[in-house]
């Protein structure tokens, strides 16, 4: 198992410092893993003059998966934009065809006080998003801001071809299949013409999933059914601006930033797997940051990448365990909890596996 390791900016080198103890805990146990690390985001550009330096793209293009931490940073915001740390981002998913992104929504029974939303709304929470990763208006040509008519317009093109559709598509319903087989897609098909053919392609689709139970919501309904009853969804598959905004919220459910991992896939179910938060420079080099986002990013890819149900599991107890026995980093701590920092909470779930 080949892995290149990006830690990138901010607190991206603390948290992958704990995720890189718990493969160390598997090498010990046996797994062959190799790793390899490398500079992207603000720390590519001060390496190499580039947010995903030519080296970074050769060995996670050789790597089976790559783990990430975050990029970005205000040393970096006033650099034009593409040497901005967040393109070394877009880059490297457009690059690897990584297309699918996964993001779970969960909520440990002990956390459910973290969240804005009362416990009986979300406790038991258990939902996972599939955005599309690598098209729509993000990428979508023609865009820029030009003077018309004597004054300023900011343009972008909303676009998906049915083969983009259709492969996100049908990545969502093998998921669906393999959770509670409800799948629902979400677009804005009353007003967009991209969401009309979004719909329809979805729905073609599910002819080739006649198990799974296919729902469509306008996104606006989405976003408000997130918050009033999330426990209706199973599997929400969405286009990338959409599962964007969509996916932040359902992150709040869960409490905290600091919980929630995800992947993205290429066909081949190659990954990127990264906490779903940035780089929180406001807490960089304090050793204050929650690891877990990134160690549960880890068990994804064994699930994902290697197909390793078993190992997935056993690092997904372990943060179960450290959750449970009270462990907290300060922003899931609450009164009566064990204040841990960051690497003292990436020794407790090495710990508890
Ligand atoms: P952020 O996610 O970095 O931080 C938002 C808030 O959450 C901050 O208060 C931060 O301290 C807290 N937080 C985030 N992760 C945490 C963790 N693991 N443990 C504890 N607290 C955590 O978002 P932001 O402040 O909007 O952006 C900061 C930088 O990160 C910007 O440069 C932005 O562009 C970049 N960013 C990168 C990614 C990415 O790498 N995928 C994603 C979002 C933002």
């Amino acid at each position: 198992m080949k892995i290149a390791v990006l830690p990138g900016d901010g607190i991206g080198p603390e948290i992958v410092a704990q995720a890189m103890k718990v493969l160390d805990a598997l090498r010990r146990d046996g797994l062959k893993i190799e790793t390899e690390q490398a500079a992207i985001g603000g720390a590519g550009y001060d390496a190499a003059g580039d947010p995903l330096p030519e080296a970074t793209l050769g060995l996670a293009r050789a790597a089976d998966a790559v783990l990430l931490g975050a990029v970005g940073g205000p040393q970096y915001d006033r650099l034009e934009r593409p040497l901005r740390p967040e393109r070394g981002l877009l880059r490297i998913r457009k690059e690897l065809n990584l297309f699918a992104n996964l993001r779970p929504a969960l909520l440990y029974p002990e956390l459910a006080g973290a969240s804005t939303l009362k416990p009986e709304v979300v406790a038991g929470l258990d939902i996972l998003i599939v955005r599309e990763l690598t098209g729509d208006v993000y990428f979508g040509q023609p865009r820029g801001i030009e003077v018309r008519n004597g004054e300023r317009v900011g343009f972008n093109t909303m676009i998906y071809t049915e083969s983009e559709i259709r492969r996100v598509a049908h990545v969502a319903f093998g998921i669906a299949m393999k959770r509670g087989k409800k799948l629902c897609s979400v677009e804005k098909a009353n007003v967009l013409e991209c969401s009309e053919l979004w719909r329809d392609v979805v729905a073609e689709v599910a002819r080739d999933y006649p198990e799974v139970e296919l729902s469509s919501m306008y996104v606006d309904n989405a976003a408000m059914q997130l918050v009033r009853n999330p426990k209706q969804f199973d599997v929400i598959v969405t286009g990338n601006i959409f599962g964007d905004i969509l996916s932040d919220e359902a992150s709040m459910l869960s409490g905290s930033i600091g919980m929630l991992p995800s992947a993205s896939l290429d066909a081949r179910n190659k990954g990127l797997y990264e906490p779903i938060h940035g780089s929180a420079p406001d807490i960089a080099g304090r050793d204050l940051a929650n690891p877990l986002a990134t160690i549960l990013s880890l068990a994804m890819m064994f699930k994902y990448t290697f197909g390793d149900e078993a190992t997935a599991e056993r690092i997904d107890n372990a943060v179960k365990k450290v959750i449970a026995q009270g462990y907290r980093t300060g922003d899931i701590w609450t009164e009566g909890c064990k204040r841990v920092s960051c690497s003292q909470m990436g020794d407790a779930v090495v710990a508890a596996m």
